[in-house]
């Protein structure tokens, strides 16, 4: 593969970890459930996991922006078009990763007085975490190796991957293209 990239869960492994966890939400929540999205990372999961929902569901979408990398401080600049009071809500994440993201935006939902409210992620850096996080329903977890693909990015690139890629940080720093020939064939 080159470049220091390489294929941590292939496509097919993927699609299959989505159906699992989709079937896992549709036997938790039988009369529906509204997903609340953190733009932009998690709309790829969320775009297939609705899509192997056997039961009804809504989707909003928030947008944060980190006031200070690596401090888990961030603020709302995008808010929810819906009141989430007395919803059943599930939070869908791309990545938790020290878990700092997650409590500020859990937080926030929780004082809208939501009926429930759990959440739902593509990959759980377990070993990472730096503040528990309750993450009810996950995909995969994936060890301490920086992530490409299916939504995530580096420098907005990468996200069109139908796979998930472990990078090589150092080489995309030098370069946010490092892994674009090997991974796009280019
Ligand atoms: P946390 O606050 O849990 O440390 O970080 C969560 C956010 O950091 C994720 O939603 C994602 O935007 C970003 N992030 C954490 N780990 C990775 C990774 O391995 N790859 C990419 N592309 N983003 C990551």
């Amino acid at each position: 593969m080159g470049a220091g990239a390489r294929v941590l869960i292939p496509s097919d492994a993927l699609h299959a970890g989505v159906a699992r966890v989709a079937a896992e939400v549709s036997a938790a929540y039988p009369e529906g459930v509204l997903f609340v999205a953190v733009l932009k990372g998690s709309v790829w999961f969320l775009a297939d996991l609705v899509r192997a929902l056997t039961v009804p569901c809504q989707v909003d979408f928030l947008a944060i922006s980190s006031y200070a990398e690596g401090t888990g401080r961030v603020r709302i600049v995008k808010d929810l078009d819906a009141d989430i009071a007395g919803r059943d809500v599930v939070l869908v994440e791309d990545v938790v990763d020290t878990g700092l993201t997650l409590t500020y935006v859990l937080g926030e939902l929780a004082r809208r007085d939501p009926r429930s409210l759990e959440v739902c992620a593509l990959l759980d850096k377990v070993a990472r975490r730096i503040v528990p996080a309750p993450v009810r329903f996950v995909a995969f977890e994936v060890g301490d190796e920086f992530v490409l693909g299916y939504g995530l990015d580096f420098g907005e690139r990468y996200r069109n991957l139908d796979e998930v890629v472990a990078g090589d940080l150092e080489a995309l720093r030098a370069d946010p293209d490092a892994h674009v020939e090997t991974l796009f064939g280019g």
